[in-house]
């Protein structure tokens, strides 16, 4: 039965915005996925790790008959088909791929975790989730995107949205 993903996409090294696109485009590349669509793009100040450069931050969302396994397999082929170099947790990156929901699927498996287990907290993934659908519910909190976007913090977490493309 296909599904409703939501990916969330960061980069904060080289031309982040064009990163971002370039990951967009292969994406659409996976097999048995339909790209539904594209938030806009936020500059965003970086979580965790204080003193790296913003980045560039968005969400898709792609209809797919795949596993949630296999697109992490797909989705890792892509980051590393990119060059993704990452120093340290939370460092810089070329590109970052991370599944945030799967219809209304809860994974615990060792190396995916669904919904994405910060997701509820980063105001850089629910201000471009709210663009795309605020009324989503997330399976395991019960609230909708723009309600836990209400209740996020706003401290260090600047998310200020780019023009164009
Ligand atoms: P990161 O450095 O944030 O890209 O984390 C990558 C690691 O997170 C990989 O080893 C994945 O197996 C793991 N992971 C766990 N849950 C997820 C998820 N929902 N989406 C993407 N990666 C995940």
């Amino acid at each position: 039965m296909a599904k409703t993903a939501y990916i969330g996409i960061g980069s904060n090294l080289g031309d982040k915005l064009e990163n971002c696109l370039e990951a967009i485009e292969l994406i659409r590349g996976i097999p048995e996925g339909v790209l539904l669509a594209r938030s806009n793009f936020y500059r965003t100040e970086p979580v965790g790790v204080k003193g790296q450069d913003w980045y560039v931050n968005g969400v898709i969302s792609l209809k797919t008959v795949i596993s949630a396994q296999d697109l992490l397999q797909c989705l890792q082929g892509i980051e590393e088909r990119m060059g993704r170099v990452r120093r340290s947790k939370w460092g810089p990156r070329t590109i970052d791929l991370d599944i945030l929901l799967f219809g209304q699927d809860i994974i615990n498996d060792e190396d995916l975790e669904i919904p994405h287990p910060f997701m509820h907290l980063r105001r850089f993934v629910l201000v471009p989730m709210v663009q795309l659908a605020p009324d989503l519910v997330h399976p395991v909190l019960g609230k909708t995107m723009f309600q836990l976007l209400e209740d996020s913090s706003h401290k260090g977490q600047t998310v200020m949205e780019m023009g164009g493309r």
